[in-house]
C-alpha cells in the first residue's frame, strides 16, 4: 500500500526587525500577493492575513531579512514532510527544477578587455583581479575576453593579471569599438560559451556594450557596481550605492544569466602582474561584414588639446577642496601646496557647481573614484556621495574645522582648524624641508 503523501504546510513570512538594508523594495516586487507593503526607512511590513507563504520574498532577499515563520501544527507537519522529502529525495517544483537547470548550463567568469588600439583601460585588469577571486569561490575558469585588430600581445597580459583562459576575436571590423559589431560579438561568444558572471568597466565603452548586449540576451545588468560577491547559492551579489547614495543596495540576477555587471575605474584592486604565466586560449573567427555596419569611423580625434589635461583618478597624491574653499581664487593655494607634493588638485561636487573647478576634478558618486596612496580632504565635509569616491584611498587627511565633520570618521589623520592657515604652513614646510635636503 502507498504511503500517503505529506504535502509541505506553508507558513506566514515574517520580517527579521533590523536586518533590511533597504535594497529597493526586491521583496515587495516579488509578492505574488501584493500582501508587502514598505514604510518610510524602507523597510516591509508584511500583512500576515493576505501572505499565501509562497516563500518569493524569502528567496530574492539578498541579506536573509525575512523567513518563514509556522505554527505548532504546522511545525509537527514540516517536520514529517522533512523525514518523507529525506527519504525520497528532494522533490522540486517543475518550475524551479527548470530554472535550475537552465542556471547550470551557465559557467564560468568573463571579463571584457576595453583596449583602444591594443592599449588596455587599467579597469580591465581591476576586473580580472575581481573576477579571480569570484572564480575561485565558485570553482571555475576565468576568462578574459578581447576584442579588437592585431591584439594578440594582450592575451599574454591577461594572463599575467589572472586570467587562465583568452578569447581572441582579432578582425578589421573591431578595430575601432562600434556598438552593433561588438554586442553581436559577445552576443555570439554568450550564446556559444555561456557564462554565468560578465564584468566589465563603467567606462563610456563599458557602458555602452553592456548595456546593449544585456538587452540582447534578456539578462539583467547593475551598472557602477562597488562590491562584487558571491552568495550561500552561488548567485552574483552586486553592491552599489542607491537612492542618491544614501543606502547601499545588494542586487542579485538569481533568475537570469549571464549575471552582468560594471565597475568604475579604480574601485577594485588589480592583482600583481606575474610576468612568465600561461593560459588557454580560444581563438574565435566570428565577425560581422563590414558592409552590414551601420556606423562607419572616419577619424579618431584623440582628445589633447583645449581640454583639462589632469587624470585625477590615476593621480598618487591628490589634494581636494571643497565648499570651505570660499571661492575660486583660493584654490591657488591648494595648487600650490599640490606643487610642492607632486600632487594633482580635485575637488568635492560643491566646488564644481560654484564654477570654482571643472567637472574634471570632481571626485565623488557623479565624478571620479579614486584610490591614491594620499588623499587630503580641504574643506569638504564628507557627504556619502563624496566618501563612496575616495574612500578606499591608502591614507586620508582631512583638514577641516569642524571636528564633527564626517569626513573625520574616515580619515587617517585630520587637522582641526581654518585651513587658509593651515595649507600654507603645510606648504611652507614642505619647501623648507626641501630646502634643507637640497643644502
Ligand atoms: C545624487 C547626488 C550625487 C552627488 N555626487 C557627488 C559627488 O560625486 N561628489 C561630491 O563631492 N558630492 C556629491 N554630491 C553632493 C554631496 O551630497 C555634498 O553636497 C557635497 O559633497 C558637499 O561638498 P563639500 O563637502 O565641499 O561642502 P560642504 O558639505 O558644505 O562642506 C564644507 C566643509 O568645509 C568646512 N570648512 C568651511 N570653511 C573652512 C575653513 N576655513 N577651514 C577648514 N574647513 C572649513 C566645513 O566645516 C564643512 O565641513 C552628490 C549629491 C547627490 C544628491
Ligand atoms: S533587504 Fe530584504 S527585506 Fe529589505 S526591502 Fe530588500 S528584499 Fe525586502
Ligand atoms: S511568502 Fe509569498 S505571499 Fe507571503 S509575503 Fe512573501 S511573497 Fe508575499
Amino acid at each position: 500500500m502507498s504511503e500517503t503523501k505529506i504535502k509541505k504546510p506553508r507558513g506566514r513570512a515574517r520580517y527579521l526587525e533590523g536586518k533590511c538594508v533597504a535594497c529597493g523594495e526586491r521583496c515587495a516586487s516579488a509578492c505574488p500577493v501584493d500582501c508587502i507593503a514598505i514604510n518610510d526607512a524602507g523597510e516591509p511590513v508584511i500583512n500576515e492575513d493576505k501572505c499565501i507563504g509562497c516563500d518569493k520574498c524569502i528567496k530574492v532577499c539578498a541579506v536573509n531579512a525575512l523567513e518563514m515563520f509556522y505554527t505548532s501544527a504546522q511545525l509537527e507537519q514540516l517536520k514529517l514532510w522533512e523525514v518523507q522529502k529525506s527519504a525520497v529525495g528532494e522533490e522540486l517544483e517543475p518550475e524551479e527544477k527548470a530554472l535550475r537547470a537552465k542556471l547550470a548550463e551557465y559557467k564560468g567568469v568573463w571579463v571584457f578587455i576595453e583596449q583602444y588600439a591594443g592599449e588596455v583601460a587599467k579597469v580591465s585588469w581591476e576586473l580580472l583581479g575581481t573576477g579571480r577571486e569570484l572564480a575561485d569561490t565558485r570553482g571555475v575558469e576565468l576568462t578574459a575576453v578581447i576584442i579588437g585588430h592585431d591584439i594578440d600581445p594582450l592575451r599574454t597580459e591577461a594572463y599575467g593579471y589572472g586570467a587562465d583562459v583568452a578569447i581572441m576575436m582579432d578582425d578589421a571590423v573591431y578595430a575601432n569599438y562600434r556598438t552593433e559589431p561588438f554586442t553581436d560579438a559577445l552576443c555570439h561568444l554568450i550564446d556559444k560559451y555561456k557564462p554565468e558572471i560578465i564584468l566589465m568597466g563603467a567606462t563610456g565603452q563599458g557602458r555602452d556594450l553592456a548595456g546593449s548586449v544585456a538587452t540582447v540576451v534578456e539578462t539583467g545588468l547593475t551598472a557602477d557596481c562597488t562590491g562584487l560577491a558571491i552568495d550561500a547559492q552561488g548567485n552574483l551579489a552586486q553592491t552599489r550605492p542607491a537612492f542618491g547614495g544614501n543606502i547601499m543596495a545588494t542586487i542579485m540576477c538569481d533568475k537570469f544569466r549571464p549575471q552582468m555587471a560594471t565597475v568604475r575605474p579604480h574601485v577594485m584592486k588589480a592583482s600583481e602582474y606575474v610576468a612568465g604565466c600561461k593560459g588557454r586560449v580560444i581563438r574565435e573567427d566570428f565577425a560581422p561584414k563590414e558592409e552590414s555596419v551601420l556606423v562607419k569611423v572616419l577619424e579618431v580625434i584623440m582628445d589633447k588639446d583645449g581640454k583639462d589635461q589632469v587624470d585625477v583618478a590615476a593621480a598618487e597624491i591628490i589634494v581636494s577642496g571643497g565648499r570651505g574653499m570660499m571661492g575660486k581664487e583660493n584654490f591657488s593655494i591648494l595648487q600650490e601646496f599640490a606643487d610642492e607634493l607632486g600632487a594633482v588638485v580635485g575637488s568635492s561636487r560643491s566646488a564644481v557647481d560654484a564654477g570654482w573647478m571643472p567637472q574634471s576634478r570632481q571626485v565623488g558618486q557623479t565624478g571620479k573614484t579614486v584610490r591614491p596612496k594620499i588623499y587630503i580632504a580641504c574643506g569638504i565635509s564628507g557627504a556619502i556621495q563624496h566618501l563612496v569616491g575616495m574612500q578606499d584611498s591608502d591614507v586620508i587627511i582631512a583638514i577641516n574645522r569642524d571636528p564633527e565633520a564626517p569626513i573625520l570618521e574616515v580619515a587617517t589623520y585630520g587637522i582641526i582648524g581654518d585651513l587658509f592657515q593651515i595649507v600654507p604652513a603645510l606648504t611652507e614646510k614642505i619647501r623648507e624641508l626641501k630646502r634643507d635636503q637640497a643644502a
